[in-house]
């Protein structure tokens, strides 16, 4: 265990002052500067400086008995979950992409298939340090003067300031991890059984993915101190998704547990051609990841390479790349609706609830009583004909809405305003904005999220 007093608290003090006197002298319009991003929308403007944080990527104390880890913001969950496997610990919630950092995870919502045991991420903060648009830096934790932004900052996306150091809870960890999928024809049959495999204390993981109308898995994991054969490897040649439909039983090591759908990115590996066996030997185990995934999804994006070759083929395009809150309740109209009108498969499905029936997070409010599900999808929408633009992310919209859900704001959005902060506690948002970015240096997040400006 790292000392409270180690020279790296000292390293991180500096590291602050350095930032806030970068901001004080920075223009109004700013950004995170960081090397990796898992944003699906990119700016309108390109142009604004960027606030430079990639130093801020120390774990700085892990306490595997009182179950808590202390980290810098920017800190991937790959660093941190390589920090605290030693001492067989893990953040209750480790988003599954590894370069998903700790601080853009409780801003942004992640979730992970602990989740239906431990909530989102930001549930397991206790006590983060922000760097407000004020140019100070506070701690907000639960209880303390600062508790509302405590419980305003998951869903603010930077747009109130930035996590420079967060306090989580950990768990304690086994070495391996035995995984059962357990396949559904009904749709009814599985979201009811998702609903009780969460309820079972000897499961430690639930997720799901659905291939089709007649397709469905809920997998199951849970901790084990051994494996009855040697565990599998998904990091190379071998696909975990596939594995799903192949394999009613296996065994990972708890590592590769927690980044079984990183290799692939889920199944999207397939858009960069990673799914053939040649392009995986010659890439090799250490660039089949999201980060590869990543940097070329955005040189297609600077470049429009696929968006000039749709173009000469008559193709017209629509990104869909959602994750999606339901209620358990609505999940199989859900599905229904999303079969019919949208058509991506497969769908990836996670369950939650909130830990703390007691905690309101004013962005992102869940009812405390219901377990939700997680719908991943991630693709493009070709048509013939051109759609107005955003048609098929506003029919997700709108059904979220009607049944109760919530949508992540990591991609495309296309709310109008009013309608956006009816959804996302408008109220609470304004009183956030005037206490801790009174000058409005930062932009707010509908400019921020749906106008992407
Ligand atoms: C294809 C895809 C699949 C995904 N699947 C999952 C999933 O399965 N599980 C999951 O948990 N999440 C998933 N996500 C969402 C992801 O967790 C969020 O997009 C998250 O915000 C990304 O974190 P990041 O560290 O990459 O942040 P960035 O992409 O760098 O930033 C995200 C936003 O957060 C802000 N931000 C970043 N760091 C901080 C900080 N320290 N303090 C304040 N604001 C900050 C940035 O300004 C930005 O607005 C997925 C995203 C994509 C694109």
């Amino acid at each position: 265990m790292k000392s409270p007093s180690s020279p790296s608290r000292e390293a991180h003090r500096q590291r602050c002052q350095r930032l806030v006197d970068s901001l004080a002298a920075a223009p109004d319009d700013i950004r995170l500067g960081k090397d990796t991003s898992n944003l699906f929308r990119s700016r309108v403007a390109l142009n604004t400086r960027s606030l430079d944080v990639r130093d801020f990527t120390s774990v700085l104390e892990v306490n595997p008995k009182e179950g808590w880890v202390d980290v810098e913001g920017m800190t991937t969950y790959e660093d941190l979950v390589a920090a605290t496997l030693p001492f067989g610990v893990m953040p209750m919630v480790v988003p599954q992409l590894k370069s998903i950092t700790i601080g853009g995870a409780v801003t942004g919502i992640g979730i992970e298939s602990s989740s239906f045991r431990y909530g989102l991420p930001h549930e397991s903060v206790i006590d983060m340090d922000i760097l407000t648009g004020d140019g100070q830096i506070v701690t907000a934790s639960a209880s303390n003067d600062c508790s509302d932004l405590y419980y305003g900052f998951a869903n603010s996306y930077g747009t109130l300031g930035y996590a420079l150091r967060l306090k989580i809870r950990t768990v304690p960890v086994k070495p391996f991890v035995e995984l059962t999928h357990h396949r559904f024809e009904s749709p009814e049959r599985n979201f009811e059984a998702l609903g009780q495999f969460c309820e079972d204390p000897e499961v430690d993981f639930v997720d799901g993915v659905v291939f089709g109308d007649q397709e469905h898995y809920v997998t199951t994991g849970r901790f084990v101190d051994h494996s009855p054969q040697p565990p599998s490897d998904y990091t190379w040649m071998k696909m975990y998704f596939k594995s799903i439909r192949e394999k009613q039983r296996d065994w990972l090591s708890v590592e590769d547990y927690i980044w079984r759908w990183d290799t692939d990115w889920f199944w999207c590996s397939k858009n960069v051609f990673a799914q053939s066996t040649l392009v995986r030997v010659l890439a090799g185990r250490e660039r089949l990841n999201s980060v590869t995934y990543q940097k070329i999804m955005r040189w297609n994006d600077r470049t429009g390479v696929m968006r000039s070759i749709n173009r000469w083929r008559g193709v017209h395009t629509e990104s869909v790349i959602q994750d999606v809150d339901i209620p358990i309740q609505h999940a199989c109209e859900f599905l229904q609706f999303f079969h019919r009108e949208i058509g991506i498969k497969p769908i990836w499905t996670c369950p939650t609830k909130p830990l703390d029936p007691a905690a309101n997070f004013d962005l992102f409010p869940m009812n405390p009583e219901t377990l939700y599900v997680n719908f991943g999808f991630w693709d493009v929408i070709k048509t013939r004909d051109a759609m107005p633009a955003g048609h098929f992310n506003r029919l997700v919209e709108a059904k979220v809405r009607e049944l109760g859900g919530l949508k992540s704001l990591y991609s495309d959005s296309f709310y109008k305003e009013d309608e956006f902060w009816a959804l996302f506690d408008g109220k609470s948002y304004r009183a956030l904005k005037s206490r801790y970015d009174s000058a409005g240096r930062f932009k707010d997040l509908y400019q921020k999220c749906v106008l992407r400006v």
